[in-house]
C-alpha cells in the first residue's frame, strides 16, 4: 500500500490552500478530488477583501486579473421603498468577482505544481490503522487503498469520511438559487442586498459591467418547498423584485439556476487522532454575508501551521491538533453570530429599516459593517458596546 504524509481530501478553496501551505515543508503531500477539474460550484463567486490577501500569497493576483476577475468596493442594502444604506471598504481595499470554475481551476493548478495531486478519485472511506489512516479510493471503476499519517478534511459541507454525518443545528428554513445572468443594466461595483420582505431577498454581486451573479434567498418554514419553482421560474422570481425587475428586461440566463439550502450544519469534531477538518467541513454557514472561502483559506493556515508543528513534535494526537479546533472556534463564532444577526433582521422589516437608517447616517458605522462583512474586521465588534450605541444613536437622531 502506498505510504503519504498527509492526505488532502477535496481539492475546493480549503484544500487546495492546505496544499498550498504545506508544499516545501518536505511533507509528502497527496490532494485528492472525485471531480475533474475545471468544474462548478454554486456559490455567489465574490472573494471578500479579506480573502485576498491568502490568494496573493498564492501568487494568484497576475492570473485572477487575466482571468477578467470584477473588483467590487462594498455592498449596498436596499429596500423596495428607496432606503438605502452601504457598507463601505477602506479606499484602498476591494472584493473580487470570479465564476468558481474558474477561481478554484487557478487554485488546482498551482497546488498540483507544488504538491501532488489526482482528480477523480472519490474517497470512499478513512479508518485509523498503523498509527495514520488508510483510506479507499475509488477512481474509473478501481478501488485502492492509500495510508496516510495525516489526513486532511476538505470535502466542503457535505463532509462524511471523517467528521462523520454533519448534524444540522437549526432549521433548514433558508435556501438559495444562484444563477449568473447577461444583460444586467445599472451594475456598479457594489454587492447588492435588496430585503424584500421576510421571505425573500435577492443578492446582485457584478462580475462585468452587464453580467451578475444574482442569488434569489427564500426564507421561512416553506423555503424549501418553494425552490423547485424557483429553479424552474427563475426570472419570474427576479421580476417580483421591483429594484432589479427593470433591469433585467433584455438579460439572458448566462449560467443556469442552481439551488442549495442554507440550514447551518456542524460536525461532531473538528479534529482527531491525525486528522482535522478545514473550510466548510468545519460547519456549514449562510453565506449572506460572503465569508465561506474567506474562512476556507482562513482555517487551511492555521491547520497547517498545526499540522506542521505536529510532525515536528512527532505528535498526530486529537490533543495535539486540538488548539486548532479552539482557535476555529475562537475565531469564527462571533461571525456565525454576526449572520445569524444578519438574517434575523431581513426577516424583522422594521427592524431592518432602523439598521439601514443609522448605518446610512453613520460613516463609522458604515464602515465596520463592511468591514465585517468584508472579513477585514472580526465580526464581534459589531457587539461592542460602543457599535450598538452608534446604531442607537444614529436611528434616532
Ligand atoms: C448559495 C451559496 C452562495 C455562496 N456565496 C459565497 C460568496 O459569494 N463568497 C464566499 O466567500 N463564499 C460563498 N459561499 C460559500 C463557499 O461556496 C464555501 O464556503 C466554499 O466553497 C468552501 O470551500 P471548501 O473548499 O471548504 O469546499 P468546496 O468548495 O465545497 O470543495 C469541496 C471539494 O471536496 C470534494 N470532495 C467532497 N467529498 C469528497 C470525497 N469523499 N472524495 C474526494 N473528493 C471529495 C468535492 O468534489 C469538492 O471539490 C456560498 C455558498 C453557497 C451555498
Amino acid at each position: 500500500m502506498r505510504r503519504v504524509d498527509v492526505a488532502i481530501v477535496g481539492a475546493g478553496p480549503a484544500g487546495t490552500a492546505t496544499a498550498l501551505f504545506l508544499s516545501g515543508s518536505g511533507l509528502q503531500v497527496l490532494l485528492l478530488d472525485r471531480a475533474v477539474f475545471p468544474r462548478d460550484k454554486v456559490c455567489g463567486e465574490a472573494l471578500s477583501p479579506g480573502a485576498l490577501p491568502f490568494l496573493e500569497s498564492f501568487g494568484l493576483m497576475p492570473d485572477l486579473r487575466k482571468e477578467g476577475a470584477f473588483p467590487y468596493r462594498g455592498a449596498v442594502l436596499s429596500t423596495p421603498d428607496g432606503l438605502r444604506a452601504e457598507a463601505t471598504y477602506p479606499e484602498d481595499r476591494f472584493g473580487l468577482a470570479l465564476p468558481r470554475e474558474r477561481l478554484d481551476w487557478l487554485l488546482v493548478k498551482q497546488a498540483s505544481v507544488q504538491v501532488e495531486m489526482r482528480q477523480g478519485v472519490m474517497v470512499e472511506a478513512i479508518a485509523p490503522y498503523d498509527n495514520g489512516h488508510t483510506l479507499s479510493l475509488k477512481a474509473s471503476g478501481t478501488s485502492e487503498a492509500l495510508w496516510a499519517r495525516a489526513v486532511v478534511s476538505a470535502e466542503g459541507r457535505f463532509a462524511r469520511t471523517l467528521t462523520e454525518a454533519m448534524h444540522a443545528t437549526g432549521p433548514a428554513s433558508r435556501f438559495a438559487v444562484v444563477a449568473t445572468l447577461d444583460g444586467v443594466e445599472d451594475l456598479g461595483d457594489r454587492l447588492e442586498f435588496h430585503l424584500l420582505d421576510p421571505t425573500m431577498q435577492v443578492v446582485v454581486g457584478p462580475q462585468a459591467p452587464d453580467r451578475a451573479a444574482i442569488a434569489v434567498v427564500l426564507d421561512g418554514p416553506d423555503a424549501s418547498r418553494r425552490a423547485p419553482e424557483a429553479i424552474k421560474r427563475f426570472q419570474d422570481q427576479l421580476g417580483r423584485d421591483p429594484l432589479l425587475a427593470p433591469r433585467i428586461r433584455h438579460a439572458q440566463l448566462a449560467k443556469p439556476p442552481r439551488g442549495m439550502g442554507l440550514g447551518r450544519y456542524q460536525p461532531r469534531r473538528l479534529v482527531g487522532d491525525g486528522w482535522l477538518a478545514v473550510g466548510d467541513a468545519v460547519g456549514f454557514m449562510d453565506p449572506l454575508t460572503g465569508e465561506g472561502m474567506y474562512r476556507a483559506f482562513r482555517t487551511a493556515q492555521l491547520a497547517s501551521e498545526t499540522l506542521l508543528a505536529a510532525f515536528a513534535a512527532g505528535d498526530l494526537r486529537a490533543s495535539r491538533l486540538m488548539p486548532y479546533a479552539r482557535a476555529v472556534r475562537r475565531e469564527f463564532t462571533p461571525s456565525y453570530r454576526f449572520v445569524d444577526t444578519v438574517v434575523a433582521l431581513s426577516r424583522r422589516p422594521r427592524l431592518a429599516r432602523f439598521a439601514l437608517r443609522a448605518i446610512a447616517r453613520d460613516p463609522v458605522l458604515a464602515q465596520r459593517m463592511g468591514s465585517y462583512q468584508g472579513a477585514l474586521a472580526p465580526a464581534s465588534g459589531f457587539y461592542s458596546l460602543d457599535t450598538l450605541a452608534r446604531f442607537a444613536w444614529s436611528a434616532f437622531h
